[in-house]
């Protein structure tokens, strides 16, 4: 098959979106943005139809037509545009709220609070997903833009409606809950509400249904390939906020439209490097994922007709490259008198376009799988996803990519259908398992497979609800008491009132050693965070415990009361079977996500190199901050570095790129595979491999931003 026979899915690999504003049916250059379609490489725009403003002259009096659309229509014009260029075309919504005008007409459309008040968005009026609005009005609206212009398919900036924070109790939402659920829609968000955590269920299989229910019309009305494809956000819990279920979602889809357009301070740009591999693991590999860039100066602050600086659109874009992303550049606007953010698409877009054959399609290499829940984000995490499922996760990645060891997120159904490809699995503080899930765990180590296990894991059912113990503990070896030292939530940092000073020991047998690795002249580590307090079994090696906290002020009391404990803050284990069990009590991975102290950093990825028994296909020597990302493509490998070191004492926007290097890398090489040279794709040089034991190694002289290395 050649790729002009794959349908639009599975082809158009550089998407561009100029996001139209009311006044841009007044000023629009067509010219001038079909030869930056040209300049940028697109094969496929995004095109603003209709939904709270309609860019074309509809049949349906109560869309709001854009301000300074008059008779014209700008969507059509830029139909015919891109379709004379040979491009794919997405029809663009943005559905969930409507002008006054129309609510006055169907109040009962709109999603209202418990005193019948409606929801509002400024001078808009939300409208309720589960009422004729979303369920017979939008579908009319999707099949006029198809049979006026023929789409390849259709996106939603904001199909998902309120979030989980805001009930609705319209007579829709009334009776829908009543009939599904039985009951009566909870007063407020309350966790340990039956009312409440059935209305979440329902909530997520109401926007399912508006994802079948829009996918049936537009196929129906435009053909198989006609495919609605929402937008759908990187971060798992702002997903759950908003009852979008990544895994039912990706079960539907063949592609993904990732509306994730910038980097955020707390997650970095590896970000976006983990929601690509996040999303393959439930996508495929051969699928593929647009992720909306802004070139518009996204962030905190926002200045959306001011430009980003290139450097840090950029670093976010090669990250996402890294894990399998592809470009799609976002402007808002059709004129701009900062010029800037036209140049920063056509460098990156004519490189992805160069090299585009070894960035799809590839099988990631990674012996470390990192366990994530999107149910355990809801119920575990309920209020505090954030503390409680997002940070445990992401102080393991941080430390993973900080040690440059490979890794993959691995949804906590797919261990059976996964495990086999890793030598560990980190099961960060996924404090909701089902028995099923945990089933899957027991078996993975059963048959050899290593377990770090942190927190509050396997501790609470489907949900949220605690259970007596551990649901991994005859595994683990480690029984829960259900009560803790110090606290989740980040240490006040006034020296007065300081409780988080604490301590972990390094026990004097060193056992296991590699634990311990590089830090053989300190008996104690820094902690300063949550501690789990558990009972532990005879067999188990309590390799690190707890120093309890003493003062830090003033000074003439900073010494330790109790200078030593028995409770145990890490444990590990070897099961008969060969696999290497550990337990952290201590939330390390926590601490690291917030605060990056490489003690913290290096005890993880001491605990996941020694689970793993040093199974890592890939060293990479060399200082600074490098997020490797392996691959095997065909007869070749494929290693993407991506230098995360830029400007890391200062905060916000990147300025400049700081290039980083010389690196000394060494690749474990699959048996079935002779590779002789390495070519890079961004240095543009190519050297011989030398080969040794199975590895090959090669030198990197300098990252600006990223280096592809292909060996064969
Ligand atoms: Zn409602």
């Amino acid at each position: 098959m050649t790729p002009s026979d794959l349908p639009w899915y599975r082809r158009t690999l550089r998407w561009g979106q100029t996001n139209l504003t009311e006044k841009d049916p007044a000023r629009y250059d067509a010219e001038w943005w079909r030869s930056h379609w040209r300049r940028t490489r697109v094969q496929g725009v995004i095109v603003n139809a209709g939904g709270i403003v309609a860019y074309y002259p509809s049949e349906h009096p109560l869309q709001h037509r854009a301000a300074f659309l008059g008779d014209g229509d700008l969507y059509g014009d830029i139909v015919r545009a891109a379709r004379e260029e040979g491009l794919a075309v997405l029809a663009r919504m943005d559905s969930n709220r409507a002008e006054e005008a129309f609510y006055v007409e169907h109040p009962d459309w709109f999603a209202i609070d418990r005193d019948g008040r409606p929801y509002r968005a400024g001078e808009l009026f939300v409208a309720c997903v589960n009422g004729p609005y979303y369920r017979e009005y939008l579908p009319s609206v999707l099949e006029e833009i198809i049979r006026r212009s023929a789409p390849d398919g259709l996106t939603d900036n904001s199909w998902s409606g309120l979030d989980r924070d805001h009930i609705c109790y319209c007579g829709s939402c009334r009776q829908g809950f009543r009939a599904d659920a039985g009951l009566d829609l909870p007063r407020s968000p309350d966790w340990d509400d039956l009312a409440y955590r059935r209305w979440i269920e329902w909530g997520y299989a109401q926007r399912l249904a508006v994802w079948d229910l829009n996918n049936e019309v537009s196929m129906r009305a435009g053909g198989p390939d006609c495919l609605w494809i929402g937008m759908n956000a990187g971060d798992v819990s702002s997903q759950s906020r908003r009852f979008r279920d990544h895994k039912a979602i990706c079960e539907r889809t063949p592609i993904l439209m990732l509306d994730s357009q910038y980097r955020h301070e707390h997650a970095g740009f590896q970000a976006n490097g983990d929601s690509g591999k996040l999303l393959h693991g439930l996508l495929g590999w051969d699928a593929l994922i647009p992720e909306s860039t802004a070139m518009y100066d996204a962030g905190t602050p926002t200045f959306r007709l001011g430009s980003k600086p290139a450097p840090e659109a950029r670093m976010w874009a090669v990250e996402g490259f890294a894990a399998g992303i592809q470009p799609w550049w976002h402007h808002i606007g059709s004129v701009h008198e900062d010029r800037r953010q036209y140049a920063t698409a056509e460098p990156l877009f004519g490189w992805h376009e160069d090299h585009q054959d070894v960035l799809l399609d590839r099988d990631p290499l990674a012996s470390v799988g990192v366990l994530w829940s999107q149910r355990s984000i809801d119920f575990h995490g309920r209020g505090q996803a954030e503390t409680r499922s997002m940070q445990p996760y992401r102080g393991f990645t941080d430390a993973l990519v900080r040690a440059r060891i490979p890794y993959l997120p691995v949804h906590a159904d797919h261990v059976a259908r996964d495990a086999q490809r890793f030598a560990v699995l980190v099961v960060p503080n996924v404090g909701a398992l089902s028995d099923a899930q945990c089933d899957q765990l027991r078996a993975y180590a059963e048959g050899g497979g290593g377990l770090v296990v942190s927190g509050e894991s396997s501790g609470y059912d489907v949900w949220g609800d605690r259970r007596d113990d551990l649901a991994l503990a005859d595994l683990l070896g480690v029984h829960a008491t259900w009560r803790h030292h110090g606290d989740d939530e980040a240490p006040i940092a006034s020296w007065e009132s300081y409780a988080g000073h604490t301590y972990l020991r390094i026990d004097e047998t060193r056992d296991p050693k590699e634990l311990a690795a590089g830090f053989d002249e300190t008996d104690l580590l820094p902690f300063g965070g949550r501690l789990e307090v558990v009972r532990v079994d005879a067999d188990v090696n309590v390799a690190l415990t707890w120093v309890p906290p003493f003062p830090i002020y003033p000074p003439e009391k900073s010494w330790m009361a109790t200078p030593r404990t028995d409770l145990a803050a890490v444990v590990t284990r070897a099961l008969p079977g060969g696999s290497r069990v550990a337990y952290l009590a201590a939330d390390v991975d926590r601490g690291y996500a917030r605060h990056h102290h490489p003690d913290h950093g290096r005890l993880l990825a001491n605990l996941v190199r020694w689970a793993a028994h040093d199974d890592v296909p890939l060293a990479v020597e060399g200082a600074g901050v490098v997020d490797c990302h392996l691959y095997r493509k065909d007869e070749a490998l494929v290693l993407h570095l991506v230098n995360l070191d830029q400007g890391g004492a200062w905060r916000g926007r990147l300025q400049e790129l700081t290039p980083s290097g010389p690196f000394a890398v060494r690749v474990r090489v699959p048996t079935d595979l002779t590779p002789t040279r390495a070519s890079f794709l961004v240095g543009g040089s190519e050297t011989a491999l030398s080969r040794d034991d199975g590895w090959v190694s090669f030198g990197v002289d300098r990252i600006a931003d990223h280096e592809v290395v292909v060996l064969d």
